[in-house]
């Protein structure tokens, strides 16, 4: 089911914001593969020109990573549509955990699909941009916590579904613990010195893993910014 959020004229966007440059977003991410209907929706709905800075606005329905500052980067729209499908497979999600808030994007495209979108940052600075971001887009089912993501959200859990957009060594424990049995975890991890973006399925009696192939994201950092 797609939640309805209304978004105001202005951020239906003009010119190389326009719908017409998204619907060609759109039909890139089809040809490159993504055809989860919900997923395609969503993005067409999100402006994704208001979550980077206005000088970049022009580029933001290109298919490519773009700068937020703090040497952070939005991700690529194909892994966010990519990554979105994954937590959507085989269900509908009522809870989500999103590790890595950055520009707030990806959170706004999950907050289109499922109940309630838990999203977690370490750098205070981008936190604050991506709240006023929500704020502003009348997205009221994201809850924001200024934290180290690597703990999780451990008074919310369990989730259905966790998604870290920041790559790490292995697969962190306490998320792993956060997740429901039948939930779903995707994210990058590092590989054979390459990244691969994992998902792992919780069972009533173990875990299921599988590898969607390489990608390239930021690190996963500990602590505080
Ligand atoms: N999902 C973001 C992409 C952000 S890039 C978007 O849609 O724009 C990865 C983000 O993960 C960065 O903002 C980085 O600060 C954050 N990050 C890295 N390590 C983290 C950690 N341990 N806890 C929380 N966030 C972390």
């Amino acid at each position: 089911m797609i939640h309805k959020r209304k978004l105001h004229s202005n951020d239906r966007g003009i010119g190389m914001t326009s719908q017409g440059t998204r619907d060609r977003l759109v039909q890139t991410l089809r040809k490159e593969g993504i055809s989860d209907e919900r997923v395609l929706k969503a993005i067409t709905q999100i402006p994704r020109h208001k979550f980077v800075d206005e000088a970049l606005s022009s580029r933001a329905y290109e298919n490519t990573a773009l700068p937020i500052g703090q040497s952070q980067t939005i991700s690529q729209p194909w892994i966010v549509a990519r990554m979105t499908e994954a937590i959507l497979d085989g269900g509908q999600p009522e809870k989500v955990l999103e590790v890595g808030t950055g520009s707030g994007y990806q959170a706004a495209i999950l907050s289109q699909l499922v109940s309630k979108v838990f999203t977690v940052e370490r750098i205070d600075e981008l936190l604050k941009f991506a709240r006023r971001r929500f704020h502003n887009l009348r997205l009221n089912n994201i809850y924001v916590r200024y934290a180290d993501g690597h703990l999780g959200w451990p008074s919310q859990a369990p989730f259905d579904g966790i998604m870290v957009t920041a790559v790490a060594q292995s697969i962190p424990e306490e998320l792993l613990e956060q997740l429901r049995v039948g939930g779903l975890l995707v994210m990058p991890v590092e590989r054979n010195g390459q990244q691969r973006l994992i998902t792992v399925r919780r069972l009533e009696d173990g875990f299921d893993e599988t590898d969607l192939g390489a990608v390239v994201f930021v690190p996963l950092l500990s602590g505080l910014a």
